[in-house]
């Protein structure tokens, strides 16, 4: 398409640019570019600022960047600075989707572009684009991993012929709900799960299945251990064994297999299928040794290059390519966005996933 076309042509002068150091690419010439990340607690968020900052100045930019520890007034400060130091765009991973709508007025009114990144910015009209992976698709892929481990269907999904009648005793764990992404992964999620809970095959011994029962405010890998430490207290005495946890997480599926090592269990048969997402390195260490069973594996270099793309092709009055004009409505309009496809990792999948692909090193992980 024109818009497609166009699109690539901004991304390939921007990149030219950067390298050439000529026309008005090279040393921060194509102004100052403000990145605001959530927090550094979680690794995926130091891998997504840092593939943002460099490609932002090998297309000729400066940047702030900035992290907010998960302090949402910490997170709207930042971003008032670098609309004072005349930021000319923003990148924008808020913390709380709905918190930001008047830092993000001042920025409308004074013509600064913003890129959604990663997670949507709610209730703003300031907001240009979005560039995101496909998260309800994240949300199936995390119950898959669930149910492949369980020995019910393929990685895709696919139902395994004879697999178990079941009933596998299953928990259920959601992200932080002023995070809109929490939504789309759980509705992902439920999509898969449901028909095997309507047959019986999966039971919920908690019986808490409202994403409002099962959310986890601030991804919080203490919260969701007690939450597991009470479930498996209050449901699962004697012989009755939790068989899978779906985990939307890395940092959630290491705090809930602290609260099984708590309780007794070990890895083994009995050692239930937990789900996660971001691929962390301690994670991927923990699907090596067999305490996770899987994890998806979002490309955070991927994600920075779209961003980045989106953020030079506004700045020179082009429209960015775009694939979803349709699902991540933010309250006040439906955000145009492209989303990146997301990839499930297992232990057998793990050299060509991470390592084949420079993600982490052999090394890292100890393989
Ligand atoms: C991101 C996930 C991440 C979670 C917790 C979500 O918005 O899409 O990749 O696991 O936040 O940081």
């Amino acid at each position: 398409s024109i818009v497609a076309a166009s699109a690539m042509v901004v991304g390939l002068a921007a990149c030219s640019s950067g390298d050439s150091g000529s026309g008005d690419g090279g040393e921060g010439e194509g102004g100052l570019i403000g990145v605001a990340m959530p927090t550094k607690s979680s690794e995926r968020w130091i891998n997504d600022g840092d593939a943002v900052k460099s490609q932002l100045e090998e297309a000729g930019y400066e940047v702030d960047l900035q992290y907010a520890e998960d302090d949402i007034p910490v997170q709207v400060s930042q971003i008032e600075n670098m609309i004072t130091k005349g930021a000319v765009a923003l990148i924008v991973a808020s913390i709380d989707g709905t918190t930001l709508t008047n830092v993000l007025a001042d920025a409308e009114a004074a013509d600064i572009p913003v890129i959604a990144y990663d997670r949507l910015l709610r209730d703003t009209t300031a907001v240009s684009y979005y560039a995101t992976f496909d998260n309800f698709l994240v949300g199936q892929q995390q119950a898959w991993t669930v149910t492949n481990g369980l020995g019910l269907t393929e990685l895709d999904g696919t139902p395994i012929d004879g697999a178990p009648a079941g009933p596998f005793n299953v928990e259920l764990f959601a992200g932080s709900l002023d995070d809109n992404n929490a939504f789309f992964f759980f509705d992902g999620a439920m999509d898969v799960l449901q028909p095997f809970i309507d047959a019986g095959t999966i039971v919920i011994p908690s019986g808490q299945t409202d994403i409002e029962q099962v959310a986890t405010l601030r991804w919080d890998g203490e919260t969701a251990q007690s939450r597991m430490e009470d479930i498996l207290t209050s449901e699962y005495s004697g012989d009755v064994r939790v068989n899978g946890i779906l985990s939307p997480y890395d940092g959630i599926s290491r705090g809930i297999i602290s609260a099984l090592e708590g309780s007794g269990y070990t890895v083994g048969a009995e050692w239930p299928v937990i789900s996660g997402q971001d691929a962390e390195l301690d994670s991927v260490k923990a699907i090596v040794a067999g305490e996770q069973y899987g994890t998806i594996f979002k490309d955070t270099r991927d994600l920075a290059a779209k961003a980045v793309e989106m953020t030079t092709a506004v700045l020179a009055g082009e429209e960015p390519e775009v694939n979803n004009t349709e699902d991540y409505d933010n309250g006040e309009f439906v955000v145009p966005s492209f989303l990146l496809e997301p990839s499930i990792v297992v232990k057998d999948n793990i050299q060509e996933q991470l390592v084949d692909t420079g993600y982490w090193t052999a090394d890292e992980i100890g393989l």
